[in-house]
């Protein structure tokens, strides 16, 4: 049965009961006022009549007055309507026969007086039998009395056993069901799925037992596929980590391993489950490669692997969820091959310009001996044109010595004299160098260099190669009758800063990081500006060679400053 059904059920039950001791109630107390109306309507009124007979009869004792016939025969009459116990009428028979006799009279006293004396008889018997009557009437009302009274109490008591086991039961019965699934709901709220709730009933609380299990069990279902599918990811994951020819480590953001793919393993020469779940920082005490990985700055690695030895690119990437490092992943990519194409190109480059500078050489030779008069006369058009050969010439040899210093830089061939010098120096050298061209297109050089500044550390030609670049650039990119300032300064931390300014067009923002990389040229240059884009990455390679830092500021329209540190002598100090 259905809660409502039971309620229902419940209070109409109550409300029935109520409904039949109210009725008893009123039975009761009916057939109580209908006894004492019987009373009053059967034998008190009679005891009225009766005792008005014998007012009226006692009022005068001689003869009967008309009045008091009257009174007599109009109670008698009454009373004759009014006979209602047993034997009653043949006393009101001979009550009348009597009072008929008297009323007809006799002359005899004595006769007279013994019909009076009937008449007193026959009223006393009547009254008598009412008088009893009305006894026995009352008591009979007092038995319905008590047994009503009994009956509607019994009634009560039940009525309220009923209603008090209701008022008791009734709140458990719908609320501790209510207590058990809010149990169960925070259990399931807590991901624990094993709840099934237990109710008997085949009510309301019975069906929602029932679809809470049902529920909880597809919760159940749900989370395991769940979690077999994450694991047949995570299976597929490892097996395309596994299968890829780079090779990758990832780790926790406390460092610690948690997974390595075969490549890696075959690299570090451990295998998976040797650095599987292991601090990486432990394996590196004793693994050459794994300290190298864990440094960050180190790009290129030389790696020796399965008995031969290869190239590897460093890629560290950090890992986060939620604005939160959750880890990192190093992956290290074979450039072997690209390594050697490179080797091969620079090879290629360093003997082609080797071999170049020879022949231009020779050029240049002839060229002078042609502008010797005494050689022959040149007409102005040849003049012009030997200038114009002159000056591809000179491109030409800086092109095959910057293209020859970038293989040597390349090559690991570098070679630096390093030596202390003032960097007065090195600013006059390149200044010297500079001159020529800073005169063609007036340019005026400003140089503040303070002979108190300290001697540096540095391989003067390499520097003072460097410096010029930067002059020639600055002029270059210079306006007509412009200035251009090389200043030298001692930094806080003790270095020694060369910077070049010039006010020039700029450079765009977007272009400063890509500056100083190989054969890189700002667009939209134009050709009588435009070199090999190699000048600033050799300089940046010579100057990093001795423990210096190249950077450069720049504003459109107002110009760039490019600066170069390089350390002070020890012997200087
Ligand atoms: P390049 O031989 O072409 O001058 P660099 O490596 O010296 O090569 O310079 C690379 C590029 O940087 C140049 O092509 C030029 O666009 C830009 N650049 C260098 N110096 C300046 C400067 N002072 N003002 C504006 N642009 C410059």
């Amino acid at each position: 049965m259905t809660i409502k059904n039971k309620l229902r059920a419940g209070i109409g039950f109550l409300f029935v009961l109520a409904i039949i001791c109210c009725g008893m109630s009123i039975y009761f107390l009916n057939r109580l006022s209908a006894d004492a109306g019987a009373i009053l309507k059967d034998n008190y009124k009679t005891v009225k009549y009766m005792q008005n007979i014998l007012t009226a009869i006692d009022s005068r004792t001689d003869k009967l007055s008309a009045d008091q016939q009257k009174t007599i025969n109009d109670n008698l009459v009454l009373q004759e309507h009014n006979i209602t116990e047993a034997g009653e009428l043949q006393l009101t028979d001979s009550l009348r026969a009597v009072f008929e006799s008297l009323k007809h009279g006799s002359d005899n006293k004595i006769a007279e007086s013994d019909l009076r004396n009937r008449l007193h008889k026959q009223v006393y018997g009547i009254m008598k039998l009412n008088m009893d009557a009305i006894a026995r009437k009352n008591d009979k009302a007092n038995t319905t009395s008590k047994r009503g009274s009994l009956l509607v109490a019994f009634l009560g008591a039940f009525l309220f056993l009923v209603a008090f086991s209701f008022a008791v039961n009734f709140p458990g019965y719908i609320a501790n069901p209510i207590k058990e699934l809010t149990a169960r709901i925070k259990e399931v709220s807590n991901k624990n799925y094993h709840q099934q709730i237990h109710f008997e009933s085949d009510d309301e609380f019975g069906e929602l037992g029932q679809a809470f299990n049902n529920m909880t069990r597809k919760l159940d279902e749900f989370e395991n596929s769940n979690l077999a599918s994450i694991l047949f990811e995570k299976k597929r994951i490892e097996t395309i980590i596994n299968s890829m020819h780079d090779a990758i480590i990832g780790l926790d953001e406390k460092g610690v391993i948690i997974f390595a793919n075969q490549v890696a393993c075959n690299l570090i020469g451990m295998k998976a489950d040797q650095l599987n779940g292991k601090y990486a920082p432990d394996i590196a005490i004793e693994n050459d490669l794994m300290r190298k990985l864990l440094v960050n700055d180190q790009a290129k690695l030389r790696i020796f692997a399965d008995e031969r030895e290869g190239f590897y690119s460093r890629e560290s990437l950090s890992v986060s969820s939620r604005d939160k490092v959750i880890g990192k992943v190093i992956i290290l990519k074979n450039i072997t091959e690209y390594q050697q194409l490179d080797e091969a190109k620079t090879n290629f480059i360093a003997t082609i310009s080797h071999e170049l500078k020879t022949p231009i050489s020779s050029i240049k030779m002839s060229l002078k001996l042609l502008e010797d008069e005494r050689i022959g006369e040149v007409n102005a058009e040849q003049r012009q044109l030997i200038g114009n050969i002159d000056d591809d010439t000179r491109r030409l040899l800086l092109i095959t010595g910057e293209l020859l210093d970038m293989a040597q830089v390349e090559t690991g061939k570098l070679q630096l004299n390093f030596g202390s010098t003032h960097p007065q120096n090195i600013v006059d050298y390149a200044v010297k160098a500079i001159k020529f061209i800073a005169d063609q297109k007036h340019v005026e050089i400003k140089v503040k260099c303070d002979e108190s500044l300290p001697k540096v550390h540095a391989d003067l030609d390499k520097t003072t190669w460097v410096l010029i670049n930067l002059l020639s650039n600055a002029i270059k990119y210079s306006h007509e009758k412009s200035t251009v300032e090389l200043v030298v300064k001692k930094r806080k931390n003790d270095e020694i800063e060369f910077s070049v300014t010039d006010h020039g067009k700029g450079i765009e923002e977007q272009y400063l990081p890509r500056l100083f990389e190989r054969y890189f040229k700002v667009p939209n240059a134009t050709s009588e500006q435009s070199g090999t884009g190699l000048g600033l990455a050799i300089a940046k390679d010579f100057i990093e060679a001795q423990a210096g830092k190249i950077s450069v500021d720049s504003e459109i329209g107002s110009g760039s400053t490019f600066y170069f540190t390089l350390k002070r002598a020890i012997a200087a100090a």
